[in-house]
């Protein structure tokens, strides 16, 4: 890396592209540039890698998923991840929905099955009123169903853990500078001479291209040009762990609620944590995705455990060790703010759809074949 003292004696770093973040996309994207002999720096203004991808400790439990994870259905971002990174893709194993019905009773159906399906379209998307327009639905929601090929929910057999350790290995085998704790907090983009001015700590990193996706954290934007401000969205999806002492072996690894006030989503993630090493441990570590209007509560964990306890998802016998809440938020940008970057600044920008794994890298997987 170039570093030169400029004249005010902050230190200036030339570099091709700068990657803001370390997420897996923006990381594939980094490999590829660095493949064509660019010069790559990521930095990141978080501790860890993997940006929204990451795994974190609970308990003493290492290895544990953030949030809720899956991959959404696109083959040919599936194909990449299986075949070009070779991660072990599989079907999710034991995941399904649960639909509440009269009188408060859960039934449980494959995630993927015909009825589920049906269930899940029939009386859980799309509101109708009036008996024409409910019937109409009902028969499209049939019709969709047994005619729409089945997708099975595909998933990697390593979890998070062995996503970050496959593409920790990877970029090892290439020449990028990783910086963390390193906030990006003010860009310029010189339209005149083609280059971007960063700050980055007491240094300016000056580069060709600066590689962005959804979840980039971008300070006000300056130019020769004049100023850009971008609208941060906020979406947020609280994720809860709760770490539980259970014996029982459970029908479900994955459950969709449909209807729940609290629960939109819960996995079993103990198999891709450190206590999968541990056999004699009957802890279990699991992980929600709750409604955006849930926040913390001395009752929540409780709520949450007896909710599990109901539908047989958890042993009577099973009690709580640890929880803990954690706030969320979806990527902060639109596809509208980065065509706007796009637009404005070309080549200076290297934009990437973010918004989801799987599809993110369906868009790129072309260019990034090995
Ligand atoms: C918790 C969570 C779970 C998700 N789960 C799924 C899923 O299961 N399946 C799916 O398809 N999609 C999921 N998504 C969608 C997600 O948007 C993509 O999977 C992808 O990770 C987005 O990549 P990204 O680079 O845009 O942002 P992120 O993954 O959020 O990474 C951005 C990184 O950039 C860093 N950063 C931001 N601003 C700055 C700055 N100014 N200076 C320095 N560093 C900065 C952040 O610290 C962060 O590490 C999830 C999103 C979230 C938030």
């Amino acid at each position: 890396m170039d570093k030169i003292a400029s004249q005010a004696d902050v230190l200036v770093e030339e570099v091709d592209c700068l990657c803001v973040g370390t997420s897996i996309i923006v990381s594939l994207e980094a490999i590829y540039q660095s493949r064509k002999g660019k010069k790559v720096l990521m930095v990141d203004r978080s501790g860890t890698f993997g940006g929204a991808w990451k795994t974190v400790e609970i308990d003493g439990i290492r290895d544990v998923e953030n949030a809720i994870h899956y991959f959404m259905p696109d083959a040919k971002g599936i194909k990449y991840l299986g075949e070009e990174l070779k991660w072990p893709i599989e079907v999710s194993k034991r995941k399904h929905r649960y639909f509440k019905i009269f009188g408060g009773r859960n039934v449980r159906f494959k995630y993927d099955s015909v009825i589920g399906r049906f269930f899940n379209t029939a009386f859980y998307s799309g509101q109708t009123r009036g008996f024409g327009p409910t019937l109409r639905h009902l028969f499209k929601s049939i019709y969709d169903v047994t005619t729409q090929p089945r997708v099975p929910s595909m998933y990697v057999s390593s979890g998070v853990a062995g996503i970050i350790h496959s593409m920790k290995t990877l970029l090892s085998g290439h020449e990028i500078d990783m910086r963390f704790n390193t906030n990006i907090s003010k860009i310029f983009f010189d339209l005149k001479n083609r280059t971007v001015h960063c700050e980055i700590g007491d240094k300016t990193v000056i580069c060709n291209s600066l590689i962005l996706g959804h979840g980039a954290r971008l300070p006000p934007i300056e130019s020769t040009d004049g100023s850009l401000e971008l609208t941060e969205k906020f979406h947020y999806r609280p994720a809860f762990h709760l770490v539980v002492e259970d014996d029982y072996e459970s029908p479900s690894l994955e459950v969709i609620f449909s209807q729940d006030r609290l629960i939109k989503y819960v996995h079993d993630v103990t198999r891709f944590s450190s206590l999968s090493k541990f056999p004699n441990d009957k802890r279990k570590v699991l992980v929600f995705g709750l409604h955006s209007d849930v926040s913390d509560s001395k009752d929540l964990p409780n709520e949450l455990f007896k909710k599990l306890k109901n539908i047989g998802f958890l042993g009577k016998s099973s009690r709580v060790t640890a929880s803990r809440y954690s706030d969320v938020i979806l990527p902060t940008l639109y596809d509208e703010d980065l065509y706007l970057l796009k637009d404005k600044f070309g080549d200076l920008v290297n934009i990437l759809r973010t918004e989801s794994l799987s599809l993110g890298v369906g868009y790129y997987a072309d260019n990034w074949k090995s």
